[in-house]
């Protein structure tokens, strides 16, 4: 979509520093990580939210490219979020799956 950062992270269109990358998605770092491990895993194809994601294929890759994340990185413990919508903190509107790791994080989270 146009004028979609992440989609010109997944078209690479913009630079980003790609962790992983599959047929159907990318994982890159976060530009303002909140852990020292701060992964965003997004799908190629645009979807505003996860209230937009049609396709279960897309939805079971997206949390296989977390799990590969991890496995590539050597990460066992680690967080996976998804906001989803403006009241839950969702300020990029094509979807992606956080992933933090490297400090304790506590639950619940506060
Ligand atoms: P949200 O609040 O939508 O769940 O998370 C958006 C995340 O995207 C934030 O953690 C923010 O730091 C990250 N972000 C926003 N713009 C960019 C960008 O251009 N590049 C990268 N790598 N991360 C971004
Ligand atoms: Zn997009």
């Amino acid at each position: 979509m146009e004028n979609c950062v992440f989609c010109k992270i997944a078209k690479k269109e913009i630079p980003s520093n790609l962790v992983y990358e599959d047929e159907y998605t990318v994982a890159f770092n976060d530009l303002n990580p909140q852990a020292p491990v701060h992964i965003l895993v997004i799908p190629k194809k645009h979807y505003a939210s996860l209230n937009e994601v049609d396709d279960p294929v897309i939805m079971g890759a997206l949390l296989n490219a977390v799990k590969e994340t991890a496995k590539k990185l050597n990460i066992s413990d680690y967080r996976t979020v998804i906001n989803t919508g403006k009241g839950a903190g969702q300020e990029v509107f094509h979807i992606h799956l956080h992933m933090l790791a490297g400090r304790p994080l506590k639950w619940p989270p506060g």
